[in-house]
């Protein structure tokens, strides 16, 4: 398989989307270097991948901080030489309707969402244009897609991560540095937590835990995309259940 070698940075990666993804790369032979704030959950997962007989490492990364995320991507680089691919999954959701002004929610939601993402870019682009190669991957969403109530905040932070994601598809494909996003709708784990409104947070829970897809469906996607052969670009997984209407 294509992946079985490579180096994959992921910043946000101590739960959900990001832990499950980084199990299931290193199961085929990725070698992980994972970030994240919660030290205990990153130690934990890269003991679980160790005891698997897969490769990871971690190192503490806050992608609101510029020079947080810079060190964390030169660290994986000085760990293991070179960077495939660098995963920008860390993101918050949380919703709340636009009357309610919690601008400090709003600026958190872009800091994390918009702002770590270019972090992550700024800091990893340079590496891969001095290989030759590599895979930028970012975690955007069905509300990159729709637009609902109360959402407005996230669903704007998840279009603007879909206009920079397939802006640089279109600048550095043509040198070999592939673009991919992985755009879920409801998945199982937790992201209803960072909803700060008593009433949205539990309705968000509740259709996670319903409906929801398992984190380890998304790992899937991004196994796919990191799999293809180099010339095969895949722009975008959207995956929703089911069930799930937008
Ligand atoms: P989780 O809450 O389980 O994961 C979020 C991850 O982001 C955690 O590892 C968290 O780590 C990290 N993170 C948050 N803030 C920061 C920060 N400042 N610096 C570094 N890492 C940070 O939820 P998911 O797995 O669901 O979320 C992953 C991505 O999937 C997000 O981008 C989310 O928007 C997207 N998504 C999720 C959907 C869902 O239904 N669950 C649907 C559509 C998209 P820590 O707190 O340890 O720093």
């Amino acid at each position: 398989m294509a992946v079985k070698g490579k180096v994959v940075v992921i910043a946000g990666a101590s739960s959900g989307i990001g832990a499950a993804t980084a199990k299931k790369l290193a199961a085929h032979g990725a070698k992980l270097f994972v970030g994240a704030r919660r030290e205990e959950k990153l130690k934990a997962l890269v003991s679980d991948i160790q005891a698997a007989g897969g490769e990871a490492a971690y190192h503490l990364v806050d992608v609101t901080q510029k020079d947080s995320v810079q060190q964390f991507v030169d660290a994986a680089e000085a760990h293991y030489g070179q960077i495939d691919v660098m995963y920008n999954n860390a993101g918050i959701m949380p919703n709340s309707p636009l009357k309610d002004l919690k601008v400090a929610d709003w600026e958190a939601a872009f800091q994390i969402n918009v702002m770590g993402v270019l972090y992550g870019i700024a800091a990893a682009l340079p590496i891969m244009k001095k290989q030759g190669f590599g895979h930028f991957i970012a975690t955007d969403s069905n509300a990159g897609h729709v637009i609902n109530p109360n959402a407005a905040i996230y669903s704007g932070t998840k279009f603007a991560l879909r206009a920079i994601m397939d802006a640089l598809r279109q600048e550095e494909g043509p040198n070999m540095i592939r673009s991919t996003m992985v755009s879920p709708g409801n998945v199982n784990t937790g992201l209803w937590k960072s909803v700060g409104d008593p009433e949205l947070q539990k309705k968000a829970r509740q259709r996670e835990e319903s409906i929801g897809l398992s984190p380890d469906d998304l790992a899937n996607a991004v196994l796919y995309a990191i799999d293809q052969p180099e010339n095969v670009g895949i722009d975008e997984i959207l995956l929703r259940p089911t069930v799930q209407q937008n």
